[in-house]
């Protein structure tokens, strides 16, 4: 039993179940026993491996992507750069290196990075020498008057979630429990949900839905600032329009893993909700939902492809080649990560976007 697991079980011996919100907050972030707070799990050797680690070229093309954006509204002489979750630092070292060459965008931009794990900020520092880098927790305030261009990779999937199945009289919320010592999953009693409204006309009695409590509150802050200042945001993550189903994952190792088993020990995920985010951040405009793969294409991944491909042979040549793919294909993530934008109504969305 996980030290983690044992402070769950005492906290529900005391206080009663548990939502899967309080579940996965406590094995992401618990400041002693929680899966962020005491690795970097990123990588061939740990459990998990993203889109910037596996190519340079995703944070390239993100990055002159919102340098267009930039440009495209006046370049404004400072602005907020953030991301959110940027894990070993790897996409903004990769932007800030493509982007070099935009006259004016370095010395406009603020860096802010907006990361709960002491040991990934130690690594983000590392990965960006000689920048004047600024670190944020979640409940960041933003300058007024300051426009906001802002990137996030698989950051909303590691946002806690809470989880629902329909009842002919409500939703029944999914808690965890303690039998016979161990954590056990169960169904609290039906209550009527107006937050769920909505998902009255798409689900049956037996669905189940998801929904994010720390991500609205999050994305109303950005669209608010990016409506009334300028701006753009670019949201990349898995899931879809809307979500259904339970979709919690854990994954260890590069394997899947029991979520509810070995607590702080596995990444925990689940489907990002797009249309959750989009509505959270009016008054900004949303693109609709693009496909990665789509995305890179349009950005123009072939071309920088090839133009990295000529310096390359054998072994490194294979890699660059089966990176290009892995990005792009759509049985690998070309498809299953998806891609929203948010810009101000008065401007034009970011490129690439459909
Ligand atoms: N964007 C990176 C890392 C993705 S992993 C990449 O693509 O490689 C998720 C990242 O979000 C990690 O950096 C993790 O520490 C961070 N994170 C997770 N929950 C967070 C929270 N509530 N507040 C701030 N950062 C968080």
């Amino acid at each position: 039993m996980t030290s983690l697991e044992r402070l769950l079980l005492n906290q529900i011996a005391a206080t009663g179940p548990l939502t899967l919100e309080t579940y996965m907050a406590e094995c992401l972030l618990h400041p002693l026993h929680g899966y962020y707070t005491t690795r970097d799990p990123l990588g061939r050797s740990g459990d998990f491996i993203t889109a910037p680690e596996i190519s340079q070229m995703f944070g390239e093309l993100l990055g002159l992507c919102i340098a267009q954006a930039w440009v495209d509204q006046g370049a404004p002489a400072t602005f907020v750069l953030a991301e959110l979750g940027p894990g070993r630092g790897t996409l903004m070292a990769d932007l800030l290196r493509a982007t070099h060459a935009v006259p004016g965008f370095h010395a406009a931009a603020q860096i802010w990075l907006v990361e709960a794990s002491a040991p990934l900020r130690a690594a983000q520092k590392t990965a960006l020498p000689g920048y004047d880098v600024a670190w944020r927790d979640g409940t960041f305030d933003l300058p007024d008057s300051t426009p906001l261009f802002l990137i996030a990779n698989e950051f909303f999937d590691a946002l806690p979630i809470r989880q629902f199945t329909r009842h002919a009289q409500g939703w029944c919320e999914t808690i965890l429990g303690a039998v016979e010592g161990r954590l056990v999953r169960g169904y609290a009693a039906p209550v009527a949900l107006p937050d769920l409204a909505h998902r009255m006309d798409d689900t049956t009695p037996g669905d189940v839905v998801e929904i994010r409590p720390k991500a609205a509150p999050l994305m109303a802050r950005i669209g608010a600032q990016i409506a009334a200042y300028g701006g753009a945001a670019i949201l990349i993550d898995y899931g879809n329009w809307r979500s259904r189903g339970d979709t919690l994952q854990g994954l260890q190792g590069h394997a899947f893993a029991d979520p509810f088993k070995d607590p702080g020990q596995a990444d925990l995920t689940a489907h990002v909700d797009f249309e959750a985010l989009a509505q959270a951040a009016a008054p900004a405009s949303t693109t609709s939902l693009t496909d990665q793969g789509a995305l890179l294409a349009r950005l123009g991944l072939g071309a920088r492809a090839e133009r990295l491909s000529r310096a390359l042979t054998g072994a490194a040549l294979e890699n660059h080649l089966s990176a290009t793919q892995r990005l792009t294909r759509a049985e690998e993530m070309g498809s299953l990560f998806k891609a929203l934008a948010l810009y101000p109504p008065q401007s034009p969305a970011p490129p690439g976007f459909d």
